[in-house]
């Protein structure tokens, strides 16, 4: 099976063997079915249209939403000596026309477009009648409206290109997908379910570290001193965050780039070629910066703050590694970042609705901060991926597991306190309540009269605080999002307070030099 294909993959790109997932794709293909492929970034899912692509007579037709990318990856195909090309919005309109003659004259084995190329009455006619290997949808979420980045465009296409005759096969290819946008994309492409080939989305390749407690700035700087040859991207909250970090580097004789969006597109640019070409080897940018970059050897993403949620994270974290090779991404969290999303969330302009939603997500995210299990598994759970182990073995959490620690009581304590103070109060409150806290807050509440008060004296409010965050990223107490958020008991609470349900933490290091506060 698949000998002309992996003969293919030998000679023209030059690798031994298929990557997970990519034989199956390229079988399911070439047998001419419908086919999803859902692959982690970096994967390889270019190949599971290209090798088609050349096996199959026609030209293949590459639907992509991210205009900056299409060159490269023609550039790429150029290189190795196949008959590549795009037209997009970039050209001028004599240019389109010529490409376009010479994609009627059968002169490409691949065209990408933007999916707003099928509005052109012109490309279409030429499409129609040349002969077609395959039309493939790159970033395939982008077609369902259940996708985090729905493009209407790219979906009304569709319907449109279902009424050329000279189709004989669709490939959707995707890096995000949960189960509805899957079926969405099934249903739009009439892909079977047998045709369905889903990797899963983890990224073996890459680290996943919390780090709490440290002084972020100096973190940084014994970092690079450490990782000098190597090029990685640091994530910071805000422009004024990119800023700092930048000149308190550059002054310090470090040489790194800066980009977001309060700088001149030159600046931006120049920034961008300098990182992307290894003069500069480290970026500190906003998320501005890394939509449409494949800088393919990133070997560390630092995140310098907590960002508003899993989905961005895992997205920007994901810029690391995509050549397969071993990368670490790196969050450094302090209990400040949490006020500055909520301020963020409250700044917007969403409506109320929205704002809950974000709210929701900030959550999972601070829960992700907090946990004590395996960090891939918990990302890979958020976004249902059934794949999922139950660790990885890499994560800060597997590595730096120690003894495990029954904290049952103390629990059982904790929850009990949210239960007496009516559960109409934060972490912060609860945290001082357990503590014995002489707060004016308290004694205005009265909270310093129930039978909860200085219980757990004899640790740190901080201690505390981290406690009550570890039961909430383990569902054992529900926390009601929003500005202000209330602790609540769920039913793993009250299996707690039942002693039917035993607690254990592993003994993780505590923060100790950040003395900020949760509310
Ligand atoms: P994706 O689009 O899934 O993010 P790409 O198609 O860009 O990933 O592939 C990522 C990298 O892996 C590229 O450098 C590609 O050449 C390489 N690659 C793909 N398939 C294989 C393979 N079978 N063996 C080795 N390298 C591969």
């Amino acid at each position: 099976m698949l000998v002309k294909e992996e003969k293919i993959l030998q000679t023209y790109f030059g690798y031994e063997s298929f990557r997970p997932g990519q034989k199956e794709t390229i079988d399911h293909i070439i047998q001419m079915n419908n086919t999803l492929a859902v692959m982690p970034t970096g994967g390889g899912k270019s190949l599971c249209y290209q090798i088609p692509g050349l096996s199959l007579d026609g030209t293949a037709i590459i639907i992509s939403p991210l205009i900056s990318l299409m060159k490269d990856q023609v550039d790429a195909l150029n290189s190795l000596g196949i008959p590549a090309t795009y037209i997009n919005s970039s050209l001028t309109p004599a240019e389109q026309q010529s490409r376009l003659r010479e994609v009627a004259a059968n002169q490409y084995k691949f065209v990408y477009v933007a999916p707003e190329r099928f509005e052109s009455m012109r490309f279409v006619n030429v499409i129609k009648n040349i002969s077609i290997a395959l039309v493939a949808f790159d970033e395939a979420h982008c077609i369902s409206q259940w996708g985090h980045d729905f493009r209407p465009s790219y979906r009304s296409i569709v319907p449109n290109l279902k009424k050329l005759p000279n189709i004989p096969v669709y490939v959707a290819l995707t890096a995000t997908a949960t189960d509805e946008v899957i079926s969405d994309i099934q249903e739009l492409l009439q892909i079977n379910h047998d045709h369905v080939v889903n990797t899963g989305f983890e990224r073996e390749n890459l680290s996943f570290h919390i780090v709490k407690g440290k002084d972020k700035p100096s973190y940084i700087r014994s970092f690079l001193e450490e990782h000098q040859d190597e090029s990685g991207i640091i994530y910071t909250a805000t422009r004024k965050q990119a800023d700092a970090l930048y000149d308190q580097l550059t002054k310090r004789g470090v040489s790194v780039s800066k980009y977001h969006a309060g700088l001149s597109e030159n600046e931006r640019k120049e920034a961008q070629s300098a990182f992307i070409h290894d003069e500069k080897s480290v970026m500190i940018a906003t998320n501005a910066f890394g939509m449409g970059i494949d800088k393919s050897n990133v070997r560390y993403v630092i995140h310098y703050a907590m960002p508003m949620n899993i989905e961005s994270y895992y997205q920007e974290a994901g810029r690391a590694g995509r050549d397969g090779e071993p990368s670490d991404c790196i969050l450094l969290f302090s209990p400040q970042d949490v006020q500055l999303q909520k301020f963020l969330i409250e700044q917007s302009f969403m409506d109320d609705p929205s704002k809950h939603n974000e709210y929701r997500k900030l959550q999972a995210m601070i829960n992700y901060c907090h946990t004590h299990g395996c960090l891939t598994s918990f990302v890979l759970d958020y976004f249902d991926d059934s794949t999922a182990k139950e660790s990885c073995g890499r994560c800060s959490n597997c590595m730096e597991r120690q003894e495990k620690m029954d904290i049952t009581e103390e629990a059982q304590m904790i929850l009990s306190c949210v239960k007496r103070m009516g559960e109409r109060f934060g972490v912060g409150m609860t945290a001082k309540v357990l503590k014995g806290s002489r707060d004016k807050k308290i004694k205005d509440f009265r909270l310093n009269s129930i039978s909860t008060y200085g219980i757990l004296s004899a640790y740190t409010e901080k201690e505390l605080t981290e406690w009550i965050h570890f039961l909430i990223a383990e569902q054992l107490l529900s926390i009601e999002e929003g500005k202000f958020p209330t602790l609540r008991l769920n039913q793993n609470s009250v299996d707690v307070l039942k002693g039917i349900r035993p607690v254990e933490m592993y003994t993780a290091p505590i923060p100790t030099s950040d003395d900020a506060d949760y509310h």
